[in-house]
């Protein structure tokens, strides 16, 4: 049950987009892809909606959707440019999707319904044009939400919006589509915002889904390098790198160091001496950043106050704070 995708391939004459992606989603989760610009997430998320030729095999709930057409598929749809109606309301803009689907005279109800769900109650008279952006968004996701669909499928739905409001969006989409227990795919190049609102992350390169886990899966397994590296782990270091702090990774792999991996070691004997190459204060921290003897760069924090004049200094390496990851690609 839920979503199954196999073998799907998208082309753009001589452009491989989407390369034989195979996935699963159960029914009621929330699957974000995520990935650099380019990497294929909206051929892949316009694939399953039916807007874009694809290859492959696509099935909701045992039902081979890959022939239906756009409308026939029940999928919602939802973009980053919501694409309201600015001459109707707010009420008949989310109530857009209603027709033949309810009798008319529970439109109105149905709109007042998924208003309240998404923190607008008593707007539906308004005008869109009088709404911010973020209002705006809460509406197209009201009217995507309207018909009950049964999968969902977002693509970059906050990206216009600015960073503390998609923050604080991001976790009200997530317990919104939570609450109407519906199925869905988001997209999103965000990782905070993959990672606040997915059940389960895709990460996209090139694209194949390169990684694919729960949050905490995919954070402290990256994999490969590429998605380590992706998800912000720096530096990544080979064995040799490595051993001059006492850790050890296994053979053809490399440590990619995660936040707080480095910090300043407390006695002569502990850690390496590293090259000090400048110090800031950054939110209520001060963030030194070093040169190790192989020339790639590691960010230490410390007390705001600790004073940095020395030329080097001694840092230590937390391997519980690091991911061992391979250089090649994993398909999981
Ligand atoms: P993302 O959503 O991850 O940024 P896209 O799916 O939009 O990536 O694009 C994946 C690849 O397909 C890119 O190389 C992009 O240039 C190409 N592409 C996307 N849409 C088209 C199109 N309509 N015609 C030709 N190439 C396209
Ligand atoms: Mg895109």
């Amino acid at each position: 049950m839920g979503l199954s995708l196999e073998n799907i391939d998208v082309f753009y004459g001589s452009v491989h987009a989407v390369k034989d992606v195979s996935l699963q989603l159960e029914t009621g989760q929330i699957l974000a892809l995520l990935g650099a610009s380019g990497s294929g997430k909206s051929s892949l998320l316009r694939a399953i909606a039916g807007l874009e030729a694809s290859s492959g095999q696509i099935v909701f709930d045992g039902e081979d959707v890959s022939r239906l057409p756009v409308h026939r598929r029940g999928f919602g749809l939802m973009f980053q440019d919501g694409q309201l109606f600015p001459h109707q309301n707010v009420g008949q803009n989310v109530a857009f999707g209603l027709r033949g689907r309810i009798p008319r005279g529970e439109w109105e109800g149905r709109a007042t319904q998924l208003l309240e769900t998404v923190g607008l109650p008593g707007t539906a008279s308004r005008l869109v044009t009088t709404l911010s952006g973020g209002q705006q968004q809460r509406v197209a996701l009201a009217r995507a939400l309207a018909p009950r669909p049964r999968l969902l499928l977002l693509d970059e739905p906050l990206s216009a919006l600015d960073r503390a409001l998609r923050e604080q969006l991001s976790v009200e989409v997530r317990r919104i589509v939570k609450e109407t227990g519906t199925t869905a795919v988001y997209v999103t190049h965000d990782q905070d915002e993959a990672f606040t609102v997915a059940d389960q992350v895709a990460i996209m390169e090139d694209g194949v889904i390169a990684r694919m886990g729960t949050p905490a899966q995919v954070w402290a397994q990256p994999g490969t390098r590429s998605v380590a590296s992706f998800l912000g782990y720096s530096p990544i270091l080979g064995a040799e790198e490595v051993a001059a702090f006492g850790v050890d990774v296994a053979p053809g792999s490399e440590l990619a160091c995660g936040p707080g991996a480095w910090s300043v070691a407390d006695t002569a004997g502990e850690g390496a001496a590293v090259q000090v190459v400048e110090s800031h204060a950054v939110r209520g921290a001060k963030q030194v950043t070093v040169r190790l003897d192989s020339g790639k760069i590691a960010r230490v924090n410390l007390p705001i106050h600790t004073r940095v004049s020395e030329p080097s200094m001694r840092v230590k390496l937390d391997a519980g704070k690091c991911a061992q990851v391979t250089s090649g690609p994993i398909h999981t």
